[in-house]
């Protein structure tokens, strides 16, 4: 089993963009972990970095106790699925899966017995002779991912395979994915801009934006405690509410006060102090209708069946609400909303780093 180690890796692009800087990460040995941020902020480069397909501008990758970043791919021992799958064509899918067995040496009988066993962990034992303009997109990944597996790699790099996909489709490869990775139990690192797949799949996620590492944890903290205001909007759908605000001196301790939310106490929020500006950020689930001080109108209902989201105005604020599908309401009409105390995230105005616990 391997474990990544990333020290102090930087990639500059040209005299002045850092696709990546100072990134500090250790993959734990048969971690699932996904690189997760918007486009361009530096997940791909991170994982051609690993491996081998972009060079360092400073740093080091060690696998385990050995230094691999100046050595060629070949001799890393990774294997990487990409999101055009890249198939050879001319071949079918036997000789596609053959093909890295073909290179290696391994002789016929033993690549046979190890096509079949493969084809078979990935359900694609009837596709053999296809060629892959034969094949869906679905089966086409399957085909690319028996690809990687085949080799036994120490490590499995995934650059947004299932982007291709439709979104049912993206569901069971996203299960047929975790499935995988607890019966192969490698190192897998995977990126990806869908919090969704993030979410669902990985051991931990490491969230970067511009070039940088934000937070590093499991899905449940990510989700929970975010590190600061970038990850705090970026995980979660609806996207997390936010309300600008300051805190201040009241008669029982700190508070913090805004325009839309009641006055909130806050004594003992450490980092926080009177007069610094901050955002408050709730979620949708944790916003009750109904009840409370805080108004607003109702702006858009969406029925999604098992639940409704709701968006509502209040001036320049917009909170977005999950309710039960049951709710009777109108658009234009005004309601009353609380937010639960003990679920509000404070971010400063100054750098977006939370405050508090
Ligand atoms: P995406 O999801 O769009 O692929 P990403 O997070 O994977 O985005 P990267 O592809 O790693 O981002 O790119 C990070 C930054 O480096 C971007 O600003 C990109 O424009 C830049 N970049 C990437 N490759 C090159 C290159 N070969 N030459 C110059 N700039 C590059």
């Amino acid at each position: 089993m391997t474990e990544i180690a990333l020290k102090s890796v930087q990639k500059k692009f040209g005299a002045d963009v850092y696709a990546v800087e100072n990134l500090d990460l250790i993959i734990a040995k048969g971690e699932f972990l996904t690189l997760l941020g918007p486009s361009g902020c530096g997940k791909t480069t991170t994982l051609r970095m690993i491996a081998g397909l972009e060079t360092l501008t400073s740093g080091e990758i060690h696998f385990n106790d050995k230094r691999i970043d100046q050595l060629a791919p070949g001799q890393r021992n990774v294997a990487m699925v990409f999101q055009n799958y890249a198939l050879y064509p001319h071949l079918n899918v036997r000789g596609n899966l053959e093909y890295p067995l073909k290179k290696r040496g391994v002789p016929r009988d033993q690549r046979q017995t190890m096509v079949a066993a493969t084809a078979k962990m990935l359900q694609i034992e009837e596709l053999l002779d296809r060629r892959p303009r034969q094949l869906s997109g679905g089966q086409q990944q399957r085909v690319a991912l028996g690809r990687a597996m085949i080799r036994d790699p120490a490590v499995f790099l995934f650059d947004e395979p299932l982007s291709n996909l439709d979104a049912q489709l993206r569901a069971t490869m996203r299960a047929e994915l975790v499935r995988l990775h607890l019966r192969l139990g490698k190192t897998m690192v995977y990126v990806t801009h869908d919090q969704l797949e993030a979410m669902t799949m990985s051991t931990r996620i490491a969230v970067m934006y511009k070039g940088r590492l934000q937070q590093i944890d499991t899905p449940a903290a990510i989700y929970s405690r975010p590190a600061n205001r970038f990850v705090a909007g970026f995980v979660g759908t609806p996207t997390m509410n936010f309300v600008e605000g300051v805190f201040s001196d009241g008669a029982s301790g700190l508070e913090f006060r805004s325009t839309l939310l009641p006055t909130i106490p806050v004594p003992g929020l450490s980092g926080a102090k009177a007069g610094m500006a901050a955002d408050v950020g709730f979620r949708s689930e944790h916003v009750v209708l109904g009840q409370g001080a805080a108004q607003a109108e109702v702006s858009v209902i969406e029925a999604l069946g098992h639940e409704t989201l709701v968006l509502l105005t209040a001036g320049a604020d917009e909170i977005a609400v999950r309710t039960r599908p049951d709710i009777a309401l109108r658009v234009g009409e005004k309601v009353r909303f609380d937010a639960a105390i003990d679920q509000l995230h404070f971010f400063a105005k100054t750098d977006g780093n939370r405050i508090g616990g």
